[in-house]
């Protein structure tokens, strides 16, 4: 069994959590003159720092124990407090599986921790073969795996990563913010299995709420304990609280807008395929579609010059655009402008 307190950064497990006044003392009434905050006002007090009734909400919709929910300022911030947590500056590594999300590679830099990227094979699934060796390497602390990927939309074999998962001794994170897009299943029952796994979800895709930043990490209780111990304190504010529990006292909305972008999706998917300057449509699990043209530079300013506006991955994967998942007359619109460019 893997001992977690045994992978953080000794100065992380040594520190000293920062001790809040909502920490101090837990109840919602009385006359408040402990956190020198202003006594007028409707969003004059510091915000529940560990968001118990937002996380009471997630464990009911995700089906999890709220003791194994964290929630981070975005999953960006999850993906830095990762990297503060296990690696050392100057000393260790992580793995990555490119293209992938450009913030793993952001934030290693930041944290001063090396990155490896072993290329997705020509299915944009992991290259077992390349990886496999690299699992001993005594300074790899962490795996990224995003499943669904950005840019390439497809979920990676599970197969792979449950051999990942159970394998590696250091952490491995399943990056699932495409997740509610996919027909197939999250890696989350998997996190009962295996202490050195953490999935990240997050409010901005399916659930609407990119505003909001709210990001998910589901883990063990000893991951969610550094994680708290290192985290600004009040790192969610009340404001997005409150907007992502509204979210969850009626899914509706996210079921019915979930079904129609992959009912978007696959309409889309099949249009594009007998548009003329398209060349592949690659398969997708996620909100949005990669496709191949001739001229990605080309293509891309053209449509911004008709006001459409998608993510030209040229720099990336060769030749190749993104397109989000927007709603049917937006998506109309988007055909009709690659119907009538010739290039
Ligand atoms: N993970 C992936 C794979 C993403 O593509 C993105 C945003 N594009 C994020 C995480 C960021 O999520 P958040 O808004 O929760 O920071």
């Amino acid at each position: 069994m893997i001992d977690i307190d045994l992978l953080v950064r000794e100065n992380v497990r040594g520190l000293r959590q920062y001790s809040c006044a909502r920490d101090d003392f837990k109840g919602e009434t009385g006359v408040f003159m402990d956190a020198n905050e202003n006594p007028y006002g409707r969003l004059n007090r510091y915000p529940d720092p560990y968001q118990v009734k937002l996380k009471n909400a997630i464990a009911s919709f995700r089906e999890v124990k709220e003791e194994n929910i964290f929630l981070g300022n975005g999953s960006d911030e999850i993906i830095d407090l990762c990297f503060r947590i296990f690696c050392r500056p100057g000393e260790d590594k992580v793995l990555t599986f490119t293209p992938t999300y450009g913030m793993y590679e952001v934030s290693a830099s930041v944290n001063d921790i090396e990155i490896i990227k072993v290329p997705l094979n020509s299915n944009f699934q992991i290259d077992m073969d390349r990886v496999i060796p690299m699992l001993s390497d005594k300074n790899l602390k962490v795996i990224f795996i995003c499943s669904p990927n950005n840019p390439s939309g497809n979920a990676m074999n599970s197969g792979d990563v449950e051999f990942l998962v159970s394998e590696f001794r250091g952490m491995v994170i399943i990056d699932e913010a495409y997740i509610d897009f996919s027909d197939k299943p999250s890696f989350v029952k998997l996190i009962e299995k295996h202490p050195n796994l953490i999935i990240m979800q997050t409010f901005s895709k399916a659930l609407g709420l990119a505003a909001a930043r709210i990001g998910i990490a589901l883990t063990n209780t000893a991951v969610i304990k550094y994680l708290n111990k290192i985290k600004p304190p009040y790192n969610v504010s009340t404001i997005n609280q409150l907007a992502a529990l509204r979210k969850l006292t009626n899914t509706e909305s996210y079921r019915n807008q979930v079904d129609s972008i992959k009912r978007e999706r696959e309409r889309l998917s099949e249009i594009l395929k007998s548009v003329k300057i398209i060349k592949e449509v690659y398969p997708s699990d996620a909100n949005f579609l990669l496709v191949k043209v001739p001229d990605a530079n080309f293509i891309y300013d053209t449509l911004i010059e008709r006001n459409i506006i998608v993510r030209n991955r040229n720099s990336v994967i060769d030749n190749c655009l993104r397109i989000t998942i927007g709603k049917p007359s937006e998506n109309n619109k988007l055909i009709k402008a690659l119907q009538t460019i010739t290039k």
